[in-house]
């Protein structure tokens, strides 16, 4: 029996259900039970009827899938599977950047510890951002930990963004440079992208909003400016039209820790379970509830 045959006869037997993110290797994306972007795959952790969830993507992405299943087991397949932007921000900088602007709100990118959810007046992603920032009574909002998210939101929006802090990105995303990415089809930009690169982009979307851009578009070549792998996800939803990575060494280290020997692993030794205490746990679902009362 082969490891893909193993791992469906494991999922089966154990009542499992596997979640990948857009940027999982294309065996991985093909043995999963849904393929996603963030706000997605936190929308489908809500609605799991299953007794374990096994997550192909990075920690704070089964962090969020555990805080909304807090009776059901939550597994990534390794430990080393981690955002490096989560990084950034940690919970005293919030409270130290609270006491600065008391009259701001605190919206964090999905992108952070269950720690920092837990302090946030809600969540957002790449993809709901703009609507939930406008969806505050505040004018003034912190927003973090993605500088360069704050600023694609800055142009969107009336009120008054913050970075929090000033310097958070992603490595991935930053390094894809106006001047190393190919420009020989319609250029779609993540959002984490450095603002110089968002300008000149025919369209500014999410991974779940460049599905939805090319499922509309009656162009045959693309230029996916995010994560290397988002082009398995797009080639085998749309195998009519061409998708090239902008830059190929767009890579996250992060999720390239998920394999398939490592979910079968995860799998037969139900390891690695997350376990978040439980006073982080209620205040982060608040966080995320609320963002997923916005949209
Ligand atoms: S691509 Fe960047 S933001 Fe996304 S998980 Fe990897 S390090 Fe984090």
């Amino acid at each position: 029996m082969n490891l893909i045959e193993k791992i469906k006869n494991l999922k089966k037997e154990k009542d499992a259900i596997i979640l990948a993110h857009n940027y999982q290797t294309r065996e991985v994306q093909e043995i999963a039970d849904f393929v996603g972007d963030s706000l997605e795959l936190a929308r489908k952790a809500m609605n799991v009827d299953a007794k374990i969830i096994v997550f192909a993507g990075v920690d704070f992405m089964a962090e969020t899938a555990k805080i909304l299943n807090p009776d059901k087991k939550v597994l990534i397949p390794s430990r080393l599977a981690s955002c490096e932007m989560a990084s950034y921000l940690s919970p005293e900088m919030i409270d130290e950047y609270r006491k600065k602007y008391p009259e701001a709100k605190v919206v964090l990118y999905v992108n952070s510890t269950a720690t920092c959810k837990a302090k946030a007046d809600v969540i957002c992603t790449s993809a709901n951002a703009v609507e939930v920032v406008n969806s505050l009574d505040s004018n003034t909002v912190l927003f973090g930990p993605d500088s360069n998210l704050a600023a694609y939101v800055a142009t969107k929006t009336n009120k008054k963004i913050i970075p929090l802090p000033a310097n958070g990105h992603c490595y991935v995303h930053t390094n894809l440079g106006v001047e190393n990415v190919r420009r020989d089809g319609i250029l779609m930009v993540h959002p984490e992208c450095s603002i110089e690169l968002q300008k000149i982009a025919d369209v500014v979307a999410s991974t779940g909003g460049m599905v939805k851009f090319v499922a509309k578009s009656n162009a045959k070549r693309f230029i996916v400016a995010t994560e290397r792998d988002m082009v398995s996800r797009l080639a085998r939803d749309f195998p009519d039209k061409e998708f090239i990575p902008a830059w190929s060494n767009a890579i996250c280290l992060g999720m390239k820790q998920i394999t398939l020997s490592n979910i079968y692993n995860s799998l037969k030794d139900e390891i690695y379970e997350i376990e978040i205490p439980e006073d982080i746990a209620k205040n982060a679902r608040r966080a995320i509830e609320r963002m997923l009362e916005v949209k």
